[in-house]
């Protein structure tokens, strides 16, 4: 062993501890995510900050790998050979139609359709859960998914030679059904919803050894969703934008943008300013948004109803936190119809080129609603995250984007084909124009 090595070996771990974060108790570092000698409340990873800004500069993150692990000081891993399938460092698009659709000068999309390996966001706080199980011991590794989780789950554990079963409600899409079977793992499909299926996962990660990635893991796991806020401010030339958009389905992911962007705050990466926090979800599973609306500071759980099976969350774990920091960064969480989910999808592949699912439409819906109500300014220069890829929604739009012009093999019926493509383009416009 050279000696760079062993003194990377026996470096001081840059997190310490896990810590309630309702009453503050701590508790070691093992697969537990509820306070369970006080008050019943989450746990999170804790750091030493102080070290962290020891070790880390702007040009040792961007020497880094192409990869989350380029912030690996700010992940609660202590191996040095973290699973790396090539997660993160999706493209920041600075878009243009879009933008001047909208009447906002500086828009950009945080493009995790196109995250790998499996085309979601879910691979950054897989490729993070996955590594701490293997650190702490698991052999086989589960989740309970509202579809892409189980994507990510099963095609990370396949990479990684880790046993693997996942539970999914059984009404998703088939794309995401194909998308989690095509890697072998036991996929149980339970007739209910998410938040039936979540509760069936807590009673079995309590009576099998597994590592549930969002059950006993939730602290780690969680963890990589801070990658998003990371990327964004990296990607900005290391500076925060002035507002994001992003999705709710448990409100982690948002939560944690929120961590991410305070954790380069705090050690000195990007300069401190207000940053205001929006959040999209589907009217027929809006709790957080309900709650924001309402003015309260309790979420009630629903019964979701809707086309965004992604963010299908009725009782979301994190929702409190995320109406907190809606409320404090002066945000707004939005809700929008199933119709103008497909219509918020339509948009973003017209002017962008971007094929986003349903909950990409419903972040570009709500996007829409924020702006044309004027809670996003023009000037305010603004990131939002699509968080995950169409095809594997393509039942949401089926019926509604028109469809291909069949022809014979011969130039007349090209033409004539050509001919009526055109009337109807002109009618189409004639009823938007009235
Ligand atoms: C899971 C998921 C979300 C929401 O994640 P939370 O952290 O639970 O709020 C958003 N978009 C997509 C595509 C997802 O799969
Ligand atoms: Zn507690």
């Amino acid at each position: 062993m050279t000696q760079a090595i062993a003194k990377q070996l026996t470096a001081k771990a840059t997190f310490t501890h896990l810590k309630c974060r309702e009453c503050g108790e701590t508790y070691d570092l093992g697969a537990k995510h509820v306070c369970e000698d006080v008050c019943f409340g989450p746990l999170e990873v804790a750091y030493d900050y102080d070290e962290i800004r020891r070790r880390v500069t702007r040009e040792s993150i961007a020497a880094g790998p192409k990869s989350i692990w380029r912030y690996r000081e700010f992940l609660p891993i202590a191996t040095n050979n973290p699973i790396d399938v090539g997660t993160g460092m999706t493209p920041l698009l600075k878009t243009n139609r879009l933008a001047r659709r909208l009447g906002i000068k500086n828009l950009y999309i945080k493009n995790d359709a196109v995250n790998m390996p499996t085309l979601s966001f879910k691979d950054r706080v897989v490729s993070v859960a996955l590594t701490k199980a293997k650190e702490l011991g698991f052999s086989t590794v589960s989740c309970a998914s509202t579809g892409n989780l189980a994507n990510s789950t099963a095609a990370i554990a396949a990479h990684a030679g880790l046993d693997c079963c996942v539970f999914i409600p059984s009404d998703l899409e088939a794309g995401k059904v194909l998308g989690t079977l095509i890697y072998g793992p036991t996929v149980i499909a339970v007739q209910g919803n998410y938040d039936q299926v979540n509760r069936l996962c807590c009673e079995v990660a309590n009576t099998h050894g597994w590592g549930f990635v969002n059950i006993n893991l939730r602290p780690y796991y969680s963890e990589g969703s801070k990658t998003l806020g990371f990327e964004v401010a990296e990607q900005l030339g290391w500076q925060l934008p002035d507002h994001i958009v992003a999705p709710l389905a448990s409100g982690s992911l948002y939560s944690k943008i929120h961590k991410g962007f305070q954790e380069f705050v705090k050690v000195g990466l990007v300069d401190d300013k207000p940053v205001r926090f929006s959040g999209a979800q589907a009217e027929g599973c809006s709790p957080i948004a309900q709650a924001f609306r309402a003015g309260r500071d309790f979420v009630s759980p629903v019964k979701p109803s809707t086309i965004a099976k992604s963010l299908a969350i009725g009782n979301p774990a994190d929702g409190i936190y995320a109406l907190d920091i809606a409320r404090k960064t002066n945000g707004n969480i939005e809700s929008v119809t199933d119709a103008e989910i497909i219509d918020g999808m339509k948009l973003l592949a017209e002017t962008e080129g971007i094929f986003t699912e349903t909950a990409g439409g419903t972040t570009i819906a709500a996007l829409k609603k924020l702006a044309e109500s004027g809670k996003i300014s023009p000037d305010e220069t603004t990131v939002v995250y699509i968080t995950g890829n169409g095809l594997k929604t393509q039942e949401a739009v089926q019926g509604y984007i028109g469809e291909p012009l069949t022809i014979e093999p011969k130039l007349e019926s090209f033409e004539r084909a050509l001919e009526r493509a055109r009337t109807l383009e002109r009618l189409e416009w004639q009823q938007t124009s009235v």
